[in-house]
Parts: C-alpha cells; structure tokens; sequence
C-alpha cells in the first residue's frame, strides 16, 4: 500500500502528470530541438521534509530551493543526506554575497541558477575555491531579467554578455551551464509565445555569437508551473515547477523571515 503523507496532497501523482505533461510537450517541439531531454526540478521552497522524501522515492532527484535558510536546513538534514544520497539541489533565489559560504556548505548542491552581478560571481569563485579546493567546478547559470521589472532580479539582457565573459574568464571554478529567467507572470498565451521566453533565448544566441560559444553548450531555464510545458516547447532545458508538484504555498511566512517574505510576495503572490 502506498504510504500517504499530507492527505491531500499525492506527490507521486502529480508528479507523474507532470512528467506526462513535459514529454508531451517535447513532442511538440521543432525537430532542432528534438535531442534536449528536459530537466524537471520540483521547487520545495516552504514546503516539508516528508514531501521532498516522497518526491525521491517517486524518482525525483533535482530540487529547487530559494531561500539559503531552508536549502541549508534540508540540504544538511540527516533523513534527508542519508536517504536521498542522489539528490541535486538547485538554487533559485536572491543570493546575498554574505550567505554565500552557508549555501555552498551543502551537500547535494548542484547548480547556483541566480548569478546576476560579477560580484556574486567572483565571490563564488572564490569561496567554492577555499572550500572544495581547486578542481571540482561549481555550476552556474547567469539570471536574466528578461521583463525589466524592478522587483526582479537577474543581470539586464544588455549586460548578459558582460556578466557571461567576467564568469568565463575570471571565475576559473565556476562553469556556467546555461541562463535562467523568471519572467513576467500572468502572460496571455493567445497573445503569442511569452516574450520573455523569447527574450532569453535571443540573449543566448547574442552571448554564444559574442563569445564564440556553441549554444547547445548553455541551457535555457525558463518555465514554472504555469508555463513550463509551453517553455519547453520554446526550447527550455530545465523547468523549475513547484506548486502543481507540492501544492500551493502559503502566501503569509513567519515574520522571522521578512527577507524571504518580500521574495515569496514576488514570485507568487503576482500569479
Ligand atoms: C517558486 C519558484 C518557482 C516555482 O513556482 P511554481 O509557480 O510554484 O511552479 C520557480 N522558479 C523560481 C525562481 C521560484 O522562485
């Protein structure tokens, strides 16, 4: 029998529609696009230790975090290190260069998505360098912000190839693996495909031309539970889809962490 955690809430299930969902979707692409194997990370931010252990069993093993406090927390849990020994843990929110060293302690950590200033870059260079010596490189993808909304995060599409040249060039432990955008929500579909999918995908043609980099060398991670199967079809490698696995979040956090209730109000509460 399975195990049922959270009554309503059936991670498994919905996970494999979401599953059914992208590869149906990847059907649909153009036949350029036809060899990409997109990359489902299931965002658990706020949500509990058991969903995520859930998750894991179904298969699950990339899983995004946006608050340095919780990755820290679940990325360090004994259940969670000893049982889910595979698990890939992405960071997707506002990285302040003080949390840094915290962030990058965790075990698991797979990619920062949320590169944005040379600052940050360089400071991770130099901290991923000091704490895991030099050698093994720490994924990186640069965060556009494709929408131009002051509330958003993420380097202008105009200084991405700056920002992708300094990572290049002066962050020798970093590899950058792609550009990652969170985009304007609420985009009418009927109206087109969403601008700032296509916003991102003309910054990675611009910055491979720039620099002479093949552009199936830098994914593109775009596509949230609204609109992941659509930024597939655009071309997205990684879609980063939290409350249609998990379930809605609760929009109100505990005032102890009024850094991360601005963050949430930003990325849900404008759905
Ligand atoms: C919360 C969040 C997601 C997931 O959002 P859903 O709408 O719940 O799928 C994806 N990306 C980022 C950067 C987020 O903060």
């Amino acid at each position: 029998m399975r195990r049922v955690i959270m009554s309503e809430i059936d991670v498994g299930n919905n996970l494999r529609i979401v599953r059914e969902r992208m590869l149906a979707a990847c059907q649909k692409r153009a036949d350029e696009l036809q060899s990409v194997q997109p990359r489902l990370v299931a965002v658990s931010k706020t949500k509990p230790k058991a969903l995520i252990l859930e998750a894991y069993e179904r298969g699950q093993r990339h899983f995004g975090e946006n608050y340095v406090h919780e990755l820290v927390e679940k990325g360090h849990d004994t259940e969670i290190v000893e049982k889910c020994s595979e698990i890939k843990w992405h960071f997707i929110g506002h990285l302040q260069r003080n949390k840094v060293n915290k962030a990058l302690s965790v075990p698991g950590l797979c990619v920062v998505e949320t590169v944005d200033t040379d600052k940050l870059a360089t400071t991770l260079d130099t901290v991923w360098a000091k704490q895991k010596g030099q050698g093994a490189k720490l994924k990186v993808m640069a965060q556009i912000n494709t929408s131009g909304e002051d509330e958003k995060n993420g380097c202008t599409p105009e200084d991405a190839i700056h920002l992708v040249k300094h990572i290049l060039e002066k962050c020798p432990n970093l590899e950058l693996v792609g550009l990652m955008t969170i985009g304007k929500f609420g985009h009418d579909l009927s109206e087109g495909p969403n601008p700032d999918f296509i916003c991102l995908k003309k910054v990675r043609d611009d910055v491979c031309q720039a620099l002479g980099i093949g552009c199936n060398k830098l994914e593109l991670s775009m596509g949230m539970s609204d609109d992941f199967e659509h930024a597939i079809e655009m071309g997205s490698t990684n879609v980063r889809v939290g409350s249609i696995i998990f379930g809605q979040r609760e929009k109100k956090l505990s005032d102890t962490h009024t850094d991360t209730v601005s963050e949430e109000i930003k990325n849900v509460t404008l759905s």
